[in-house]
């Protein structure tokens, strides 16, 4: 197998630096996903099984449908203990940043992070701002992930991985990959999946553990979505979805409820584009998410101070609800007309 996301003159950099025992941490992005979490724990495995001391720090809680994955429980939450944290990312040799793209992703940890001198980036997101030592960059990788396994196996640390991490690791492959349909699944995707369960991932139990564990509530919040929230424009093959704070206190929500509701609106027959915009006490929440060559990155960067991939991107609003959705329905036609079909 080659390892595409693992190019030779980096990993010998790499594995320079990692050439003796290290004090490490690795932290990712605001709002943990499950290829954030997974990569992170994934690769503290390996780097502990290496001999390392390796400490994993989030920007803040993760969603609870991610509680289970090995490891998460020794997760350092950077906004509810920001001494400890602060004093894990000063204290460290190398800092990873794992499945973000600027510093500015990773919420009150900023400012430490920006400090840290030695720093490793492993990312698969677009336009990459220039902050570490040794960077790993690669936006045809489906998932963090695969890159970590690609530069775990390009470093000969492969027999490292162990049923724990690789069950790390599948599952951002699994949740960013949207389970193995988005256009970024590649042969080479379904090789490191196959890797990863001959190491003992059990298929059935990981996608029962991301894609079963609704909650009713949850459930009901995307009925409601679909049936009161969602606003279909054939014309423009656009779908926008939407709920405010009103509508989530409804239904009780919790952070991760709205996971892939986005993705709804993009299912329907004839649709290019699906936006998803939330209300938060603070800001409204934007996702976008697209098929074929439409770059809704570039949309979030321009009108929504975000950005992400092709196909699924974010950003926020900070005039309000309407607003924001104002100013993408402003905006969508020409930017549908300047990328047709
Ligand atoms: P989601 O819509 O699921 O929150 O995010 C989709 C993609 O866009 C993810 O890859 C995420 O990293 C990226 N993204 C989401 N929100 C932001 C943001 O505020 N800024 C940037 N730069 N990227 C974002
Ligand atoms: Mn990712």
């Amino acid at each position: 197998m080659s390892f595409p996301s693992a190019p030779k003159d980096r990993i010998a950099e790499l594995a320079s630096l990692l050439s003796e025992p290290r004090k490490l941490a690795i932290i990712t992005h605001y709002n943990p996903d499950g290829d954030a979490l997974g990569s992170s724990l994934g690769l503290a495995h390996v780097l502990r099984a290496a001999g390392h001391q390796v400490q994993v720090v989030v920007p803040n809680v993760p969603a609870p449908f991610l509680n289970w994955l090995p490891g998460a429980e020794e997760v350092l939450v950077f906004d509810r203990s920001k001494d400890d944290g602060t004093a894990k990312l000063q204290d460290a040799d190398i800092v990873f940043c794992l499945d973000f793209n600027r510093q500015d992703r990773v919420g009150q940890a900023e400012e430490v992070l920006r400090n840290v001198p030695v720093k490793v980036l492993i990312d698969h997101h677009q336009d990459p701002e220039e902050f570490a030592r040794v960077a790993f960059s690669d936006t045809a990788a489906c998932a963090t992930c695969q890159m970590v396994f690609d530069i775990v196996s390009a470093l000969g640390l492969a027999s490292l991985i162990s049923v724990e991490a690789a069950t790390c690791l599948y599952t951002g492959l699994v949740t960013d990959s949207g389970s193995f349909r988005f256009s970024s699944t590649r042969p080479h995707t379904m090789r490191v999946a196959a890797d990863l369960m001959e190491r003992g991932v059990i298929v059935e139990r990981v996608h029962g553990a991301i894609m079963d564990d609704n909650t009713a509530d949850r459930l009901r919040l995307l009925g409601f979505t679909l049936s009161e929230r969602m606003q279909v424009f054939p014309e423009l093959g656009a779908a926008v979805l939407h709920l405010s704070l009103a509508d989530l206190r409804r239904f009780n929500f919790t952070p991760g409820d709205t996971e892939g509701f986005v993705n709804y609106g993009l299912s329907i027959r004839g649709i290019r584009i699906s936006a998803f915009f939330m209300e938060r006490p603070d800001l409204v929440k934007v996702s976008l998410r697209s098929k074929g060559s439409l770059p809704v990155d570039l949309f979030c960067k321009e009108h929504f101070n975000g950005g992400g991939h092709r196909n699924a991107a974010g950003g926020q609003g900070s005039d309000g609800l309407e607003a924001a959705m104002r100013k993408f329905m402003e905006h969508l036609p020409a930017f549908m007309y300047q990328h047709p079909a």
